[in-house]
């Protein structure tokens, strides 16, 4: 079935590049129109799927959607140059073309807009894609599939491969080294991004890798409490903490440590509920499957017992077997297991620092860097720690900072590229110098 797709959205690519930038960026706003007619149920079925909580899954599928109308935009504004050369008989040009097939392999964290970031760029751009989406999520993709066809985007340009975690591995394989695919780009940890550009180098082809994080957000003396606690809510606990750019490691500066975790504290037990995500009152969903559980665990009794606090939470929430009791953990160290790779669940441990200086070293010890947020209200502070951060995005005094409009990726072993943004587009097209000579 893979080959399969891949031949046919290779087929589909012949003609799609040929579609004018207008007409494809008509076609990218309707399916952005079919988005928003359908957003109710669009939102059910990511609930239904991952468990996200419902307010939460709407706001995916607006925020999904709005890649598409994005790109629709940015599908007619990709420019060449035309460049001066040293010799008066030539002129030079630079075109964009598309890169070609690209295959989409995506997670279960995002299941619509992981989707969208990518391949409104590429369809924008003149590529044709074949998704691979996540095992655990894949209806989203799929309904995506019925609105591009509604929407008239010609058959074999938006293709979707679902399969079993089995089967993940070889049909990875399979579109990584496939010589029809000119373009992987992926969306998930960081080990099995490894795996994917190792296929993919044989043939030396074009790749976007967003992969995990490990997000610090500091807060120094100078912060306003309640502004970072606010910041520390919605950056930690949105999907239950199961995002790439949720914090991950609270560095809080000794002289506002002890009021900022009990301001945290009673922000937890006020405005966290756990439960089913169809329910109106549930911020906190469950985990995605048990393996996720049991990973949150094992960082918590880790923790414990190399010392740190159970502020509040700290084991399995009664509701059922996935679901986990949103924590805060003080008196984390730099040994602990949560301070050195992300948990990806519901998890805050706070390490407390005495200077900016150390805390930029912590924070910058990892090796991934994708976000990273902190509260201050000192100017010099702010640039100088901004600067100094080795991610790809940083918060100040704000803990959500995703939009179409800015770009998103990381550094170090966070991955390559860009997507989303006026450079996400680039991800999918080629830079081709042509030199008219003997003029
Ligand atoms: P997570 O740990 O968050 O599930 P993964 O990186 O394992 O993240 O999964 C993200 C996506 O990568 C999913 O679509 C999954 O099926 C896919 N995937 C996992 N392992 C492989 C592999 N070896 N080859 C190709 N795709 C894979």
């Amino acid at each position: 079935m893979a080959t399969c797709l891949r031949l046919r959205s290779c087929a589909a690519f012949c003609s799609w590049r040929g579609v004018s930038a207008k007409e494809r960026s008509s076609l990218l706003r309707k399916w952005y129109d079919l988005m928003i007619q359908n957003k109710d149920d669009l939102a059910k079925i990511i609930t239904a799927e991952s468990g996200k909580p419902l307010k939460e899954a709407q706001g995916e599928i607006l925020y999904s959607a709005n890649f598409l109308e994005w790109f629709s935009e940015e599908a007619r504004r990709v420019y060449g140059d035309i460049i001066s050369t040293p010799a008066k008989e030539r002129r030079a040009l630079v075109l964009k073309q598309p890169v070609g097939v690209a295959a989409v392999i995506t997670p279960w964290n995002f299941p619509s807009a992981m989707i969208t970031r990518k391949v409104g760029a590429a369809l924008a751009a003149g590529c044709t894609v074949v998704v691979k989406p996540a095992e655990d999520t894949p209806f989203s993709a799929l309904a995506l599939a019925e609105l591009a066809n509604q929407a008239g985007i010609p058959p074999g340009v938006y293709n979707v491969i679902p399969c079993s975690q089995k089967k993940a591995k070889e049909v990875g394989e399979a579109l990584c080294t496939d010589p029809l695919v000119s373009k992987i780009s992926f969306t998930g940890s960081t080990a099995t991004g490894k795996v994917l550009l190792h296929h993919a180098a044989n043939s030396v082809k074009r790749v976007s890798m967003e992969l995990g994080g490990h997000a610090p957000f500091i807060v120094f003396d100078s912060a306003n409490v309640d502004q970072a606690v606010a910041g520390a809510m919605a950056s930690k606990f949105r999907n239950s903490g199961q995002t790439c750019v949720c914090s991950n490691r609270f560095l809080v500066q000794s002289g506002i440590h002890d009021s900022f975790v009990k301001k945290f504290a009673e922000a937890i037990k006020t405005n966290l509920h756990v439960g089913n995500g169809f329910d109106e009152r549930t911020t906190q969903g469950p985990l995605i499957n048990a393996k996720a559980v049991e990973k949150v665990e094992k960082h918590v009794s880790d923790a414990i017992s190399k010392g740190a606090t159970v502020v509040t939470g700290g084991k399995r929430h009664h509701v059922g077997k996935n679901f986990f009791e949103p924590t805060l953990l003080s008196n984390v160290t730099r040994d602990m297991l949560c301070s050195q790779e992300e948990t990806f669940g519901p998890v805050a441990p706070v390490i407390k620092f005495n200077t900016e200086e150390e805390a930029v070293a912590i924070a910058n010890a990892a090796n991934v860097g994708l976000a990273g947020y902190f509260y201050s209200q000192d100017p010099a502070q702010i640039w100088r720690v901004a600067e100094r951060l080795e991610v790809g995005m940083v918060g100040v005094n704000e803990g959500l900072i995703s939009s179409v409009e800015c770009p998103f990726g990381g550094v170090k072993q966070s991955g390559l590229g860009r997507e989303g943004s006026k450079y996400g587009i680039d991800e999918y097209l080629e830079l081709k110098y042509v030199c008219f000579g003997g003029l």
